[in-house]
């Protein structure tokens, strides 16, 4: 809470993190004896950011995110909140297997392998997704030092330092890129995958400590739980039980933030691309980091929110009649390294990984396209578009069945890319907000994690710090 008053917060952007910002805030102020004016404004027609689920023809089609870690919890938390809890589905527990291309064909993904990493030696030694050379080289892991410096550095330079280009280009890098599209050697690894550094650190050998940390997951009644869950009726169902929760809250669609200004009794005013002018004593901004940016430009030093870069990608969804597309699969889809040099990124197998999204009789494909440094085919015309992804698929798969339709989604400029230095410079951002701008906050995404658990936890864990008056 800024110290001006509590009464009117003001949530720029309507995604995940600025919905959930709304429920915790009114949860946690709740909590306090405060009720304050609760108002989100979203630039779009609809709510829901990046989330999309379509319903056509018997398929649930996500446009955006498919599903969510469940090792994450926050998200799952919510829907218990929600009352949402019973719409969650777990991964097909027989589409576990993961293929990834090496030199035009799928090979299985070694067992074993936590987070790209290996951490059982006979299949990794066996695999013939990289050659006897780097499987020693991976294996000097055990006897290279730890690095002596500290601070952050890419993850791709990580790996590659501890178990050579090889294992980077060929497993890790397909594995841990995908949920970024970005390029693992301009990625940060404190902001990414910080536990590889404290393993580093602690164990003197990546391998060593991903083999002693590695455990079951296991659900409290003892059973092997699904890595990965989503909703039956699709992701939207969380953003729809939001909507339907925050009844209390003004939800303004095509309400575009364009500036700001302090206003003398403490608080600020918004003004909206229609030049509208709403007050409020608090502002929480969620929108994509180059939006932020220029929001705030001229209050603060915006060069952190800058400095990270968006890539753009396009889903292209395909469906296929079950009796003509002939194949059954026994994984859950495959991944495709950059130096295959291909136009599609990964495949999911979707009607087999997620059993709800589909009619028995059809087969469902979600393949995605666009990658950094790689982005240019995201823009091609549909039908182009859809032919590239389809040589990809014939040529990979044998695939010969004609879809029965195709659905296309770009999402320009939607993946952000944290650099090198990424956490260092949201410090000296967020430290000048508290000092220019106190009451004036910024999270999601362009922050402290892309997953929507992670929007989630953030969401909750600034409104938590603003209800108690903490500084965050
Ligand atoms: C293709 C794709 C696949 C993904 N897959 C997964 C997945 O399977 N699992 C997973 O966990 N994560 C996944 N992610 C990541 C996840 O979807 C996003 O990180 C998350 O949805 C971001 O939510 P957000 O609310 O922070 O941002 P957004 O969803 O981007 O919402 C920000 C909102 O701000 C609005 N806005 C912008 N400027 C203004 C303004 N000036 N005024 C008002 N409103 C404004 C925008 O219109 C937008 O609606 C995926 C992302 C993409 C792009």
């Amino acid at each position: 809470m800024s110290e001006s008053s509590s009464s009117s917060v003001l949530i720029i952007g309507g995604g995940l993190t600025g919905l959930s910002t709304a429920f915790y805030i009114r949860k946690f102020y709740r909590e306090k004896g405060l009720r304050p004016q609760i108002t989100v404004l979203e630039k779009s027609r609809v709510l829901g950011g990046k989330i999309e689920s379509l319903h056509r023809d018997g398929f649930v089609i996500e446009k955006g995110p498919d599903s969510f870690l469940a090792r994450k919890t926050a998200m799952i938390d919510l829907a218990k909140e929600l009352e949402l809890d019973h719409e969650l589905v777990q991964q097909n527990p027989q589409s576990k297997k993961t293929y990834i291309v090496s030199r035009d064909r799928l090979h299985p993904m070694p067992g074993g392998l936590v987070l790209g990493i290996p951490t059982e030696l006979k299949p990794f030694l066996k695999t013939g997704l990289i050659s006897g050379r780097a499987k020693l080289r991976a294996l000097m892991d055990f006897m290279i030092p730890a690095r002596k410096t500290a601070g952050d550095e890419s993850l791709g330079h990580f790996i590659e330092r501890r178990l050579g280009s090889e294992v980077l280009e060929n497993v890790t890098e397909p594995l841990l890129a995908g949920i970024y599209a970005g390029d693992t050697r301009h990625l940060s690894l404190q902001a990414t995958f910080p536990q590889f550094g404290e393993v580093e650190k602690t164990y003197g050998s990546l391998i060593r400590g991903m083999m002693t940390g590695r455990k079951p997951v296991e659900t409290h009644t003892g059973t092997k739980r699904s890595a990965f869950l989503t909703f039956r009726q699709g992701l939207q169902s969380l953003i729809h039980g939001l909507i339907h929760d925050l009844n209390d809250v003004e939800l303004r669609t095509e309400a575009e933030a364009v500036s700001f200004a302090k206003t003398a009794g403490g608080g600020y005013e918004v003004t909206l691309a229609d030049g509208e002018k709403l007050h409020a004593s608090d502002l929480v901004i969620t929108s994509p980091a180059y939006a932020a940016a220029d929001f705030l430009r001229g209050h603060v030093d915006t060069s952190a929110l800058e400095a990270i870069n968006y890539v753009s990608v396009a889903n292209v969804v395909l469906a296929f009649d079950k009796q003509e597309f002939g194949e059954t699969f026994d994984g859950s889809g495959f991944l495709v390294p950059r130096k295959e040099k291909r136009n599609i990124t990964a495949c999911t197998w979707t009607s087999t990984k997620w059993l709800h999204t589909s009619p028995d009789d059809k087969v469902l494909l979600r393949c995605y396209v666009g990658r950094s440094g790689e982005e240019e085919n995201v823009f091609l015309p549909d039908e182009d578009l859809t032919g590239l992804v389809l040589k990809d698929l014939k040529e990979l798969m044998g695939l010969k069945a004609k879809p029965q339709f195709v659905e296309i989604t770009r999402l320009p400029k939607s993946m952000p890319q944290y650099p090198v230095g990424h956490l260092e410079h949201l410090s000296h951002f967020e430290q000048e907000l508290r000092g220019k701008l106190p009451g004036v906050y910024a999270t999601g995404a362009a922050f402290r994690g892309v997953g929507l658990p992670d929007c989630i936890k953030q969401a909750k864990e600034l409104a938590e710090a603003m209800a108690s008056g903490r500084s965050i």
